[in-house]
């Protein structure tokens, strides 16, 4: 099929026809490891801070809403800010190689994210082996199995007000649901230890108190009403650190109609783009050009003129 690519699952290299072994590496090659056309495949590893207390906040997934593992503080990420960060990836789509990765810092509102974010077929977060994530349609709302070390990675279809915004987005892998957005039927992941709840005394009275996940970081006393700050150890059980992981999105369309998609409000927001890698638009290169050569060529008519 025409713009169809073959990638090796092992060394991810590229081909524009399928082989039974890869020329390059030489690992066998699954003829169903093919890169739709025009599918645009994109990693993001993003990291923020609270918006409250300033504690690193990993951006595990287009999350609006994300609870501070430290204070317990919800920060607020509205679907402009992720159009922001993510639409980078789709301009430069052209000018990564596979596995190609850049970084970028983004000040946005009160909240300055640092985004890492590549060219990368959807692979397990943990071993990076490719994911066999080709052939299911987007729309699915699953577990995808890693053949190599097993684990468990969820796939489901960008969310409606993401694709609103980025009208090309379609499909995440390994990426952090929305609350109430899970799979019907399948349990909700982070259920297990941390779920618990935990006992303690209270520090007062002695009385037992309570807690768990959905516990605030004071909780009241019900037999002397004091309220109890609950120490780190206790709140870190119930509030796991976490770690700042990989995931990825499908992209339609080619890239050059993707940038098409971008309305003449959407430049109003660049400002808000400090990256200090971040490339000047496309068309300011031709118009530069063009300014130069008419400056030039009236630079030359003057002196001509002024030499007769
Ligand atoms: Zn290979
Ligand atoms: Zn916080
Ligand atoms: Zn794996
Ligand atoms: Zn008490």
């Amino acid at each position: 099929m025409e713009g169809t690519i073959w990638l090796c699952m092992d060394c991810q290299e590229e081909f524009y026809e399928p082989h039974d072994k890869c020329p390059d590496c030489g690992e066998n090659m699954s003829p169903d490891a093919k890169v739709p056309a025009g599918a645009i495949y994109g990693v993001y590893q993003i990291r923020t801070t609270c918006q409250r207390c300033g504690q690193p906040m990993p951006l595990n997934g287009p999350l609006r809403e994300v609870d501070c593992k430290a204070c317990g503080n919800t920060s607020h990420f509205p679907p402009e800010q992720w159009k922001s960060l993510l639409e980078d990836l789709v301009e430069e789509y052209d000018e990564f190689g596979w596995s190609d990765s850049r970084g970028s810092t983004l000040m946005s509102g009160a909240s300055t994210f640092k985004n890492t974010y590549g060219r990368q077929v959807p692979h397990c977060p943990d071993c990076h082996k490719v994911l066999p994530a080709f052939d299911i349609p987007v729309g699915d709302n699953r577990d995808l199995t890693c053949r190599k070390c097993g684990m468990l990675v969820p796939t489901s279809p960008a969310p409606e007000w993401l694709v609103e915004v980025l009208p090309s987005a379609r499909q995440l892998y390994g990426a952090e649901r929305e609350a109430g957005s899970a799979p019907t039927g399948s349990v909700e992941a982070e259920v297990s230890e941390a779920a618990r709840p935990v006992v303690m005394q209270c520090p007062q009275c002695g009385g037992a108190l309570k807690v768990t996940v959905e516990s605030d970081r004071l909780v009241p006393c019900e037999y002397c009403n004091v309220d109890v700050y609950l120490p780190d150890d206790v709140w870190r059980r119930l509030h796991p650190v976490k770690t700042t992981d990989r995931w990825m999105i499908r992209f339609e369309g080619n890239p050059r109609r993707l940038r098409d998609e971008k309305t003449p409000e959407d430049e109003d927001t660049e400002g808000d783009d400090l990256s200090p890698g971040s490339t000047p638009a496309r068309w300011l290169v031709p118009l530069l050009l063009a300014m130069a050569a008419l400056a030039a060529g009236l630079f030359f008519l003057f002196f001509a003129n002024n030499s007769r």
